[in-house]
This record gives C-alpha cells, sequence and structure tokens, in this order.
C-alpha cells in the first residue's frame, strides 16, 4: 500500500501530535492558502469562484492577510487584487438591492458554507477520515501505528465513529474497539499528564518542574477542541459534533 493519502497519514500519525488527522488539516490549510496567493489570484477562474462566494470566510480571509504579509510569500498585491474584485461585486448587489431584488442578502457576505478555502478542506478531509476508516482494519500496519498513536481530538474521533456506526454490524466491532481503546488510553495520559501538572503548581516545585510540563494545558484543549478553526463538514455538523 503505497498511494499518496496512505503515505501522508503514516508521515502524521508518526509526528505524534494530539491529532494526527488536525495536523494534515493544518497542512492542507496552509498549502491551499499559499498556493492561492502564488497562482490562484491570476487564474480567472479562481477569481469568479471567489467572486461569486464574495471571499473567504472570516476565519480564512484573516489566514490569507497573515500568510500575505510574511515575507516569505508576500503578496499582499494579490490580496488586493481579490478585494477589488468582491468590493465590486458587493457595490452591485447593494444596488440590486436597492432596486428592490428579492433575496440579495443571502449573497451578500461570506459564510463558511460558501468560502473556497472551507470548500477544499471539507473534500480533503472527508477523504482521509474515509481513508482512515478503511486502514484501521485493513492494513496491519497503519492499525500498529494507529494504536501507538496519540489518538485524535474529539471532533475527529466523533466524525470517525458516526462514519464507523453507520457500517454493517460485522465491518463497525473491530474498528470501534480499536478507535475506542486509543482514544481512552490517550485521554486517560492527559488526565495524569494535567495531573502532574497540577501537583507541580505547588510551592516545593521550582519554575523549571512546572515549565516542563507547562504545555499540557494547551494539549488538553486541542484533544477535547480540535485545532483552532477546525473544519467539519455539514455532514458531521448534523450529529451536532
Ligand atoms: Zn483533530
Ligand atoms: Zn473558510
Amino acid at each position: 500500500m503505497s498511494d499518496i493519502t496512505y503515505l501522508h497519514l503514516k508521515r502524521a500519525v508518526e509526528k505524534k501530535t494530539e491529532c494526527f488527522l488536525c495536523s494534515i488539516e493544518t497542512e492542507i490549510e496552509a498549502k491551499y492558502l499559499q498556493t492561492y496567493l502564488q497562482e490562484l489570484v491570476m487564474d480567472s477562474k479562481a477569481r469568479e469562484k471567489i467572486i461569486k462566494s464574495r471571499g473567504f470566510c472570516n476565519n480564512h480571509f484573516y489566514r490569507i492577510l497573515i500568510e500575505a504579509v510574511k515575507p516569505t510569500t508576500s503578496d499582499e498585491h494579490g490580496v488586493a487584487l481579490i478585494m477589488q474584485s468582491v468590493i465590486q461585486q458587493l457595490m452591485q448587489d447593494i444596488a440590486e438591492q436597492n432596486n428592490l431584488h428579492r433575496n440579495t442578502s443571502e449573497r451578500i457576505g461570506t459564510n463558511t458554507h460558501k468560502c473556497p478555502a472551507c470548500n477544499h478542506l471539507t473534500e480533503s478531509m472527508n477523504r482521509y477520515i474515509k481513508k482512515t476508516v478503511d486502514l484501521l482494519v485493513a492494513s496491519t500496519e497503519f492499525s500498529k501505528l494507529f494504536k501507538e498513536s496519540k489518538g485524535l481530538c474529539i471532533p475527529h474521533y466523533a466524525a470517525l465513529t458516526s462514519i464507523v456506526e453507520s457500517m454493517e454490524a460485522n465491518q463497525r466491532k473491530d474498528r470501534l474497539k480499536i478507535l475506542s481503546e486509543v482514544e481512552t488510553k490517550n485521554l486517560g495520559r492527559l488526565n495524569s499528564e494535567l495531573a502532574d501538572y497540577v501537583r507541580r503548581q505547588s510551592y516545593e516545585y521550582s519554575e523549571k518542574d512546572r515549565m516542563a510540563v507547562a504545555d499540557v494545558v494547551s494539549r488538553s484543549i486541542e484533544k477535547i477542541a480540535g485545532k483552532r478553526g477546525i473544519k467539519l463538514s455539514e455532514e458531521m455538523k448534523k450529529y451536532d459534533v
């Protein structure tokens, strides 16, 4: 098994972060935003898309801005061109609304449903989520890696288990067992790490002792909430995760 999705998943698991799917999402998102600034800004199809969606969602517009001002990818000029296209479209929308066209307000403003970056992420992540569900039992190598991993954040755990729950009973049992065992083990690990963190707040411990375990707080949040700005598909939102 040597396809790219598999290798990407394997590499992410080996990084030993609190959620390998969050790591993949972070990478895909960064790559998309960089490509957007380097290539898509000048691409006429991408331009049409961004006009249609009236820009990016709030999160991705600010992410684009952060990328654009980095010295390595400096491309505020590109961002200015996007803004100009979107602003011209918005002026047209407002003129139409003023002429009493109905339903114009729905078109104005971008939500995550229309944002091209969100759509790209949802599509890509669905592929990785489904692949993970398959590999859990289809690949002995991956299953072993997964068992030794730090598991998943809760939103990705819920996304995976919601897919598994809809499978036939014989497909479901082994997958649920692996998923729940790994997740329980890692929640237990964090629980002990937090206990250690709390213990070290006492005066007997030095600043250095405290610093050594300081990152458990942010890692616990990553585990419970997923990465900041995590993108879950509409399908997953239905399950209220
Ligand atoms: Zn995650
Ligand atoms: Zn977005």
